[in-house]
């Protein structure tokens, strides 16, 4: 929970501040209410969940005089209420489950794959991972190394090779070493939408010759630096394949924290992960409660 608080704090010292400087001993009236909305779609929490939020302050509070602290209280109290049913883990249900992760270059795919990895390893489950993106030579190394690291075993093709038979063979060899997890690194070139959406379908084609419920979650990993362009990564990768979650990444680089609300409210899929530095132990699980108050200072 601290680490998740340190990690967010760019996004919650902009939020506290701005709250602060609304609520000096003020009234809560139109004007407060107002500039209380812009902060928070500044913070990238959307319209909408802006306006919702300023809503319920004042149905409660309308005309009262109300501390900077309090309305953070409240704001934190309502934040955790939106996020709360997309709060779930990603569960391996099957032998093996098959995750495949999906997200354009420079998100934190790799990164995200390799925590992923380290993590389950931690509870004694076995882990394979497919180097899925097999034009990226730097990516294929990096997750050699995460593997390593981890005492994971990295199913890697040629360079240029085709993902889709890499990933059948990934999940042959999964299913005869008796793992227990999957995971896919897939292609980010969004520059090639076509190209790319025939590349991924061919992958979940092929899974599925071995086994029809495959893959079981397709986790988008997504940049929060990138905030509001983060909706658009969700429906485009949603079209290409569908998506079944989200790791959102680099919390701690960012004031933009917020459209993690935005997404929930937006979108309603689960939270699975979120990541707050670039080291191993820097993935979360994702807290309702300790995200919105993280955020709210
Ligand atoms: P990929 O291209 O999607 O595979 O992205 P990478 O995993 O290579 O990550 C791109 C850069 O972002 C690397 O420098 C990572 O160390 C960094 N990165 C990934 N996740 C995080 C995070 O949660 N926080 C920070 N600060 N950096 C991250």
């Amino acid at each position: 929970f601290r680490r998740l608080k340190d990690g967010l704090a760019r996004t919650s010292s902009r939020i506290a501040e701005g709250i602060g400087a609304i609520f000096t001993k003020r009234k809560l009236d139109d004007a407060t209410l107002e500039e209380l909305e812009t902060l928070l779609i500044q913070a990238d929490l959307g319209v909408e969940t802006a306006e919702q939020l300023v809503a319920g302050l004042r149905r409660e509070r309308f005309g009262q005089e109300v501390s900077a602290e309090e309305v953070r209280e409240h704001l934190a109290r309502e934040i955790a209420k939106i996020l709360a049913p997309v709060a779930r883990p990603l569960v391996p249900a099957s032998r093996p489950h098959v995750v495949l992760v999906v997200g354009v270059n420079g998100s934190g795919k790799t990164t995200t794959i390799g925590k992923l990895a380290k993590n389950w390893r931690a509870e004694g489950k076995r882990v394979i991972i497919a180097a899925g993106d097999t034009f990226r030579a730097a990516a294929v190394e990096q997750l050699q190394v995460w593997g390593e690291r981890a005492g994971v075993p990295v199913v890697s093709g040629a360079p240029g090779a085709d993902a889709a038979g890499l990933a059948f063979d990934a999940l042959t060899k999964a299913r005869t070493d008796g793992a227990d997890i999957l995971i896919i690194d897939t292609a980010g070139r969004l520059q090639n939408k076509a190209g790319l959406m025939e590349e991924l379908r061919k992958v979940v084609r092929v899974l599925k010759k071995l086994d029809p419920a495959a893959p079981h979650d397709c986790v988008l990993v997504l940049d929060a630096t990138v905030g509001q362009n983060a909706h658009q990564q969700v429906e485009i990768f949603g079209d290409m394949i569908g998506v079944t979650g989200l790791a959102m990444t680099k919390l701690d680089g960012t004031a933009k924290g917020g459209v993690v609300v935005a997404l929930a409210e937006r979108f309603g899929l689960p939270v699975y992960a979120v990541g707050v530095g670039e080291g191993a132990d820097d993935l979360r699980s994702f807290d309702a409660t300790s995200f919105a108050r993280g955020l709210m200072g």
